[in-house]
């Protein structure tokens, strides 16, 4: 499992709604809304 990292959701890679590839690393998402929120401001949520 991987972190949603806009809300905090356990998301599972293969039935993720979204991913996204930032600095090298792949992020997963539980929805397409929070998919947009990553991608409006990444840094918010990689720290
Ligand atoms: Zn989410």
């Amino acid at each position: 499992m991987e972190r949603d990292p806009v809300c905090g959701m356990q998301v599972d890679p293969k039935s993720a709604a979204g991913s996204i590839e930032h600095n090298g690393k792949t992020y997963y998402f539980c929805s397409a809304g929070c998919q947009r929120q990553f991608e409006a401001d990444p840094a918010k949520f990689t720290g």
